[in-house]
């Protein structure tokens, strides 16, 4: 089935652009893998950011002589494979190379094939941290993402509530497993939550089995209430 919900107009232009942090490139990865509609949602923004680039380069070119232009073009920031948004494939992730065969037999059960793009940071053996009642964590550590304030994987327990919170920045979701429902929709296997800070939200899990997501933070959520507030640190959200 195809997701429902997608990721705002402003997260597709970054991804397009390249200028989304990698934990964030990392869940979009995920995402387009399994949704077609975001897929040409990308190819669009991607040749709209080509004309783009077009537009500006032509006026500045326009006025340089022609040995200037060729010795900018010699440049080595210069050279296409670099410049041109347009071939840079959609599964990379940040030039991270690792071999999705070797890792395969390694594969947690409750990852989803489209979501093989995270088999680099998670293998059968990656173990769940408790981090309150009904709900675990594993924090994804690489220097990649220095840019991101968390890159975390949650597992919900069927019918559990989260806590009530805000956000100082943006968080993505992305559900793996299972599904949940808060105040802006329910959200199934392959929905991306693409949340402003103005947001808040208490996403409960549903009862049928665990929800796991993928949750990429830009800031520190604001809990409600002195005891969550108070947990936080531990939490490491
Ligand atoms: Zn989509």
């Amino acid at each position: 089935m195809m997701p429902k919900h997608h990721p705002d107009e402003a997260t597709l232009l970054s991804y397009a652009a390249g200028s989304l942090t990698s934990g964030a490139r990392l869940l979009m990865e995920c995402h387009l893998a399994r949704c077609e509609h975001c897929q040409a949602r990308v190819r669009e923004a991607e040749q709209l950011g080509g004309q783009l680039l077009e537009t500006l380069q032509i006026s500045p070119m326009a006025a340089m002589s022609e040995q200037a232009l060729f010795a900018l073009l010699d440049e080595p920031e210069n050279q296409p494979e670099q410049s041109d948004v347009k071939n840079r494939p959609v599964s990379a992730s940040d030039g991270r190379s690792y071999d999705v065969s070797d890792k395969q037999e390694q594969k947690p059960d409750w990852l989803p094939e489209w979501a093989n793009a995270l088999l680099p940071w998670v293998n059968k053996d990656t173990s769940w941290q408790r981090v309150a009642p009904g709900i675990s964590q594993i924090r994804l550590q690489d220097d990649s993402f220095s840019r991101d304030k968390a890159v975390r994987l949650l597992r919900i327990a069927p019918g559990t509530c989260m806590p009530g919170h805000g956000h100082s920045g943006s968080e993505l979701t992305l559900i793996l497993q299972g599904s949940y429902s808060d105040e802006t929709g329910r959200f199934c296997e392959g929905d991306v939550a693409d949340l402003d800070p103005d947001i808040k939200h208490q996403p409960i899990a549903d009862r049928d089995q665990d929800c796991i997501c993928l949750i990429v933070t830009d800031a520190p959520l604001r809990f409600d209430g002195w005891v969550p507030r108070l947990m936080q640190p531990f939490f490491g959200l």
